[in-house]
């Protein structure tokens, strides 16, 4: 029987969640339900003291907004609870104790400050000081020291650390789902730490132990993990689980729009565009980091466009919603080269969703600019300038800039066109125009557009001297769209208005 597939999403609760953390978690749910697998939520917060009030529920509430349900969870639970690592903290030692037993860890007690001494040495040699098989025999540790000492040292109390005793000269093998097989040497690696006195574990060991009691099939993580996935291969073949041991997955990084460099926080507001999903406020600086939400991208929008960044349907596809971004996801489809992000293109996507969306939901979602505006109108005639503008937006926020016209006279008129488009004559050809129209039986467009044919005709006049006056009077400026629309849309006595105030104003 093949295994249940699981993946987890493992944040350690620091600070925002990164929109590369997103889309891991992205990838991790896509590949999930794909297999009718579990997607879990593990939150790794053993080392206290980087953790950041509020990251946890930041987290939390950037997936929900994304759509990404978990199956088990830190806020949901699961027959795996708990999912808060600070709380699992009791659980490690047993494994940690094991590793010493079996010979494959052991006790360290040298100080920060000796370490530290000892590092600035080798620096002056222009060397780097490791814990490894090549320093540790010179070191105060269990495997230096008698055991007797050992357990005298452990009684009083003294701070300890139990360190992985990494292997000399062998090749440690990580298959990697998106790289192949990636061999390291383990002279290079050092002996990490993976417990202290204080029973806290470190991150490698309560990442595997973790992965393993919660029956992880496949580790889908940042490239920056890549480098301490022998150091988990060699756990897990300690711990005795290596037939278990999970699948990897390195995903490739998100660069800076110019491909120099990892994208980082403070690079989005830099550049003019969010590198969260959500706002976020540094609690301490209480310095404001924007977000994809609260700058009009759409949910659906967001995760299209990350789901495109790293991965290709082999297709010239890009519009993908959730359901078909599952049906269509596989891990080897996965680049292995950093992408670059492009702020340019995650406006398209919100663009093209705003295409999709029927022009209801748009006129619901303006609907507040409106009533902030003290404007009243027909919840139908919204919907009409909804559909007729949209293709000019790229988030709602944009409609009433282009839309007032619709909903209010102008107040104030372009100079620059007046400067350009008011001849001497212009008063009278707009005062004709205005008597003509009150003519006119019919709103559609066809009968505008004939009307205004005829009007020019008969007058002997050219389009370029009454459209862009009528553009004036109407919108105020230069942009909008065609003038027998905004007519048909805002009737011949509001134009007549419109006409007769801007000609007042102007004179
Ligand atoms: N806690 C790690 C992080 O914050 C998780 C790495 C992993 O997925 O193994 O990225």
């Amino acid at each position: 029987m093949t295994k249940n597939i699981r993946v987890r999403f493992a944040p350690s609760p620091t600070g925002p969640l990164h929109i590369g953390g997103v889309r891991t978690a992205l990838y991790n749910y896509l590949f999930a339900k794909k297999n009718n697998g579990d997607f879990i939520l593990r939150i790794e917060d053993t080392d206290q003291t980087r953790f950041v009030t509020g990251a946890e529920e930041y987290i939390i509430e950037s997936l929900e907004w994304c759509g990404l349900k978990f199956d088990e969870g830190v806020h949901i639970s699961g027959p795996h609870a708990p999912y808060r690592q600070s709380e699992r903290k009791e659980l490690y030692k047993e494994y940690a104790d094991l590793l010493l037993a079996k010979g494959f860890a052991y006790y360290a007690f040298d100080s920060s400050e000796e370490l530290e001494t000892l590092r600035k040495e080798y620096e002056s040699k222009k060397e780097t000081f490791f814990y490894s098989s090549k320093t540790r025999l010179n070191l105060n540790n269990s495997l230096t020291i008698s055991e007797s000492e050992v357990k005298q040292k452990l009684l009083s109390g003294e701070k300890y650390v139990i360190r992985i005793k990494i292997p000399e000269n062998e090749q440690i093998v990580v298959n990697d789902q998106i790289r192949g097989v990636v061999t390291f040497d383990s002279s290079l690696l050092d002996d990490k730490v993976l417990y202290k006195s204080d029973g806290m574990p470190t991150y490698h060991l309560a990442n595997v132990v973790d992965d393993h009691l919660m029956e992880i099939t496949h580790v889908i993580r940042g490239e920056e993990w890549l480098p301490s996935a022998p150091l988990h291969v060699l756990l897990y073949r300690y711990l005795g689980w290596e037939k278990e041991m999970p699948q990897f997955a390195h995903l490739p990084l998100l660069l800076k729009p110019d491909g120099n460099g990892k994208l980082s926080k403070r690079d989005g507001d830099r550049l003019g565009f969010p590198v969260f999903p959500l706002q976020w406020i540094d609690p301490k600086t209480k310095e404001i980091y924007s977000g994809y939400k609260e700058s009009g991208y759409f949910p659906e929008a967001f995760i299209n466009m990350l789901a495109l960044l790293g991965w290709n349907p082999g297709t010239e596809q890009e519009i993908f919603n959730l359901q078909q971004l599952i049906e269509a996801f596989t891990i080897d489809r996965v680049g292995k080269s950093g992408s670059k992000f492009d702020p340019e293109k995650a406006k398209w996507f919100n663009h093209q969703y705003i295409q999709k969306k029927d022009n209801k939901t748009l006129a619901y979602l303006f609907a507040p600019v409106l009533i902030e505006k003290n404007i009243s109108a027909d919840i139908k005639y919204v919907e009409e300038v909804c559909g007729l503008m949209k293709e000019r937006i790229n988030f709602m926020s944009e409609m009433w800039d282009k839309s007032a016209f619709f909903f209010t006279a102008p107040s104030v008129y372009d100079p620059k066109l007046i400067k350009d488009k008011w001849k001497e004559n212009s008063a009278q050809i707009l005062t004709l125009f205005s008597e003509n129209i009150v003519n006119l039986q019919n709103h559609n467009i066809d009968s505008i557009d004939a009307f205004i044919n005829e009007f020019l005709t008969t007058n002997q006049l050219g389009k370029g001297q009454l459209m862009p006056l009528l553009r004036l009077c109407l919108v105020g400026n230069s942009t909008g769209p065609d003038i027998t629309q905004i007519i048909s849309f805002i009737g011949k006595t509001e134009s007549i208005n419109r006409i007769n105030n801007c000609i007042q104003k102007v004179k």
